[in-house]
């Protein structure tokens, strides 16, 4: 099975994803591509980055599930390899894509409490003032788009319960 994790940045999808992911051994986590440069606060892992013509060739080969262009970056999901479920940690736009060609995929949208909270959040992790707004506007888009696709919606206050909201999620689509 597949499980979309779409959110605002700085809703905490991240620290989620990792949660869930080191807490049951049928899950594994999709390592994105992007053209986007590495944040501070990036793992050194978070993401396969590459310049745009590597990023092109792949998408010409068949290379991805599904890719976005998100604020001026790309970003896609490789073709996965392997068994298990896998989580994806992407945009809503790329959630439509995966539900399009997999409609058992689970789709959840996590949220930060209040639009405050995300931009503290989002200034707290090194984002420039500019793109902190952009990506608050991007928020409200993929917020009425989540809606649209049948997300179901966690609300990130406190992470240990977010996390057991998701797991209980799976749980219950596994059974
Ligand atoms: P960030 O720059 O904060 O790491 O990611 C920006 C947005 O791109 C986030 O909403 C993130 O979930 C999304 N994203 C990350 N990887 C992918 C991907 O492979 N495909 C798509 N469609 N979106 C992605």
């Amino acid at each position: 099975m597949l499980v979309v994790l779409s959110g605002p940045g700085g809703a905490g999808k991240g620290t989620i994803a990792d949660a869930l992911v080191a807490a049951d051994a049928h899950l594994s986590l999709s390592r994105s591509w992007t053209t986007r440069s590495p944040r501070v606060d990036d793992a050194p892992d978070a993401y396969v980055f590459v310049d745009r013509g590597e990023f092109e060739r792949h998408l010409e080969a068949g290379g991805f599930l599904e890719w976005n262009e998100f604020l001026g970056e790309l970003y896609g999901t490789p073709v996965p390899e392997g068994e298990g479920d896998l989580l994806l940690e992407i945009d809503v736009s790329g959630g439509r894509q995966v539900a399009e060609r997999f409609p058992d995929a689970m789709l959840v949208f996590v949220e930060a409490p209040d639009e405050g909270e995300l931009r503290r959040r989002l200034v707290d992790r090194g984002d420039p003032p500019d793109r902190v707004e952009d990506r608050i506007v991007e928020a409200r888009r993929e917020r009425a788009a989540a809606a649209v696709l049948g997300y179901t919606t966690v609300v990130n206050d406190d992470l240990e319960q977010a996390v057991a909201e998701i797991a209980g999620l799976l749980a219950s689509r596994r059974a």
